[in-house]
């Protein structure tokens, strides 16, 4: 995984909402679960349905901010 200063995933892929707060399913933060991918950057993704493809947006945007 190449890392990338001000561009980490935060809390390996867990979702957050369309403010950018993390949402909690029964007070706690799981990596599951639907929403969004937020990025260190502030980066936001769309909804997404699972920790897998928010870090597959987020290596997409790692791709795209290291251009
Ligand atoms: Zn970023």
């Amino acid at each position: 995984v190449t890392r990338i200063a001000g561009h980490a995933l935060r809390h390996e892929g867990a979702p957050f909402d369309r403010d950018g707060h993390l949402i909690y399913s029964g007070g706690f933060i799981s990596s599951s679960g639907v929403g969004r991918a937020r990025c260190e950057c502030g980066t936001m993704s769309e909804v997404l349905q699972s920790a897998n493809q928010r870090k597959a947006w987020h290596r997409q945007h790692k791709a795209e901010v290291s251009r």
